[in-house]
């Protein structure tokens, strides 16, 4: 749907359609189609009359997302590139978590926060690709009712770990996410709402004045300054001791844990200095730490760590008081790094 039309607070929508000459009870249907039914064309508003859709439409040119590919995994995670109404392409994720009985418990969507990404770093599909535009409100919102309608389940959980940095569309992203908890929109509670970012220390900072109690994960994956650097070059700018800081005052002010993840690599960032400086940049901070299984991407030269290793790793973290967990990969069987199927999907069209 129209970018500019749903972000109209029900204030705003009722002036304008009053402005036309409707009654004012007109815009709460409008409102509702957008928030609450997640109405992806006008001609679907059957009890908005025709002149008002036809308004609507010439002011506010649809902007809907098509689905050009949808992968199921064993897991039951289903994996879609999405057509935005420029004919760009970005890929979404549906993991459902399934009870004994089948039903689903929760439903997790990972949402992309551009097309494409600029940070470049060395082990992900979606850096090697550049970056083309931000996604806006809208088209986050709509990968999320998306999958929500496709499983015919409510999102419980979301989070911003796909294409893009979300701190580079800080605006768009925020508004985005304030509808996704907003009580008459999607009602994902904030604390089950996660952003992902590299360590973009002004978004950090912007982050800890808001008052929605989002949870904030950082891309760590080297407490080592020259490894990191090396994985992602782009935020060499912005030291480790410069984000240690700013996620010490976030947290001073929030009062809110911070998640770190890090992708384990064979021989690139799994030896026992990377271990130890791990642990000495944890201290002090309130933090949870995610190991991350790799899914091989190809043509990269990084190789998942052994079982082994992981496992010293979670044990040592443990030991030294750091909380760990170790996250199961999801859709492995399906493309499953980030960015990968959209590029597969791609070369397949170009080929
Ligand atoms: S890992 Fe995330 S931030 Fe880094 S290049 Fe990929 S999409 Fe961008």
């Amino acid at each position: 749907m129209n970018n500019e039309l749903i972000k109209l607070t029900p204030a705003e929508l009722s002036n304008l359609i009053e402005s036309w000459g409707f009654p004012k009870f007109r815009s709460k249907q409008v409102y509702e189609w957008l928030h609450k039914h997640h109405c992806t064309s006008f001609d679907a508003m059957t009890n908005v009359p025709k002149a008002l859709r036809q308004r609507l439409s010439e002011t506010f040119p649809e902007q809907s997302l098509a689905v050009v590919d949808r992968q199921v995994s064993e897991d039951g995670t289903r994996k879609y590139v999405l057509r935005l109404h420029d004919g760009c392409l970005v890929e979404t994720v549906g993991m459902p978590l399934y009870r004994s009985d089948e039903s689903i418990e929760r439903l997790t969507v990972c949402i992309s926060s551009q097309v494409g990404c600029a940070m470049a770093c060395a082990f992900c599909a979606t850096g090697r690709e550049g970056y083309s535009r931000n996604l806006t409100a809208s088209e986050l919102v709509q990968q999320v009712s998306l999958v929500q309608q496709d499983f015919a389940t409510r999102v419980s959980n979301v989070v911003v770990m796909g294409q893009g940095e979300p701190f580079l569309n800080y605006d768009e992203v925020m508004q985005a996410l304030k509808m996704m908890n907003a009580a008459d929109d999607l009602h994902i509670g904030a604390r089950h709402i996660t952003l992902s970012t590299c360590g973009i220390i002004e978004g950090i900072q912007r982050l800890s004045d808001e008052p929605e109690q989002f949870i904030l994960a950082i891309s760590l994956h080297a407490a080592i300054q020259e490894t990191r650097d090396v994985l992602m070059p782009r935020v060499a700018n912005q030291s480790l001791p410069a984000l240690k800081e700013a996620l010490h005052r976030y947290i001073e002010k929030t009062h809110r844990r911070v998640s770190f993840e890090y992708l384990l690599m064979a021989d690139v960032n799994d030896s026992e200095e990377d271990l130890q400086t791990l642990v000495n940049f944890c201290h002090g901070l309130l933090c949870h730490v995610n190991l991350l299984p790799m899914n091989a991407v190809e043509g990269a030269p990084f190789q998942p760590s052994s079982n082994r290793t992981v496992s010293h790793w979670m044990k040592s973290l443990e030991r030294q008081g750091i909380e760990a967990s170790m996250r199961k990969s999801r859709g492995s069987d399906i493309a499953g790094a980030c960015g990968q199927l959209k590029n597969q999907l791609v070369s397949r069209e170009t080929s």
